[in-house]
């Protein structure tokens, strides 16, 4: 199918891109690698009057280092953070999620900070952002903002930005001490969308849990922190029976549907064992297991 017909302004500043969007906000659609914008264009899902693509704009493609934190521009595009040895090194658990985003046509082209605005329930990085405790850098003409991950998925599809602004860069907290991550995600084929996927971030303090992120993907109107499944292993040695009773709250947070991909009981069922399975992989990691 065709799009219906709208105008195109492809901006060589952001100050342009953010005059656009306040002049025709409501009417306009920021694009950045526009693997989800076309499709949906196509399908006349969107139908914008204005698409402003902020491609062009070569100053939000970097990923640099910050306080503590790493900062993903919003052109940095699936391919940048799976060939990125700095973040193999400081931030281990993007990488991992990365492999798992469609097939290399998408991760080329697509962008993570595109993903997070698109919040596809079933998208990959919004669990990742919620277990690294994230955070949205927005802008607009007149201000600029800093939203949690915690809150920015609104619903389906829908989050905490205005139509006026432009998310410039994703601000993740890095990983210190002995730390580790692990994203799991199961799929019908390669390069599907998540049936279910878990991210998890941890770091041990001793034998103890010391601070943990757990996000779950594909089951309920928006990707999921498990908050009542973090606060039951923050402060606790990691036992079998932790880890089980962390699980057991993850999968009651889940709120999945019944569809093509599986019944609610399998989908919550598998929350569970995953997290159960993330937890163990990431604390092997935090110790310097490899697996
Ligand atoms: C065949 C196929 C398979 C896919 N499989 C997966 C998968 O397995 N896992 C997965 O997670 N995703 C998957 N996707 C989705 C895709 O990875 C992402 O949604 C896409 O990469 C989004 O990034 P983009 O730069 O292309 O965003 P665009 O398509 O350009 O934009 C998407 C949305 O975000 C908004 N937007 C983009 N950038 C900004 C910004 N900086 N500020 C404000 N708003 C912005 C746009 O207005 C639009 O609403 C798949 C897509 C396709 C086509």
């Amino acid at each position: 199918m065709f799009p219906a017909a709208f105008d195109y302004h492809a901006p060589a500043s952001l100050g342009e891109a953010l005059a656009l969007l306040k002049e025709r906000g409501d009417d306009a659609k920021v694009m950045a690698g526009g693997q989800s914008l076309i499709p949906l264009l196509k399908l006349r899902l969107a139908q914008p009057a204005l698409v402003v693509d902020i491609g062009r704009l070569p100053a939000l493609a970097s990923v640099t280092r910050h306080d503590g934190s790493v900062r993903i521009g919003a052109l940095v595009r699936h391919v940048d953070v799976e060939r990125s040895p700095e973040l193999a090194s400081l931030c281990p658990l993007m990488v991992e999620a990365s492999h798992w985003i469609a097939d290399p046509l998408v991760r080329n082209r697509g962008t993570v900070v595109g993903s997070v605005c698109h919040a596809d329930p079933a998208g990959d990085w919004g669990a990742v952002i919620l277990a690294l405790g994230a955070e949205i850098v927005a802008r607009s003409e007149s201000r600029e903002r800093v939203i949690q991950a915690e809150g920015f998925f609104q619903g389906p599809f829908s989050t905490e930005l205005k139509a006026d602004e432009v998310v410039t860069e994703l601000r993740i907290p890095l990983p210190t001490g002995h730390a580790g991550g692990a994203y799991l995600k199961l799929e019908r084929k390669v390069g599907d969308f998540a049936t279910v996927a878990v991210a998890v971030q941890l770091a041990l303090d001793g034998r103890k849990v010391a601070k943990v992120g757990i996000g779950l993907t594909a089951v309920g109107a928006t990707s999921i922190k498990a908050t009542a499944a973090e606060r039951a292993l923050v402060g606790q040695e990691p036992t079998a029976e932790v880890i089980a009773e962390a699980a057991g709250l993850a999968a009651a947070a889940a709120e999945p549907r019944d569809d093509m991909r599986g019944s609610v009981a399998y989908k919550r069922d598998m929350v569970r064992v995953f997290v159960q399975r993330g937890l163990r992989t990431a604390l092997g990691r935090a110790e310097g297991v490899r697996s």
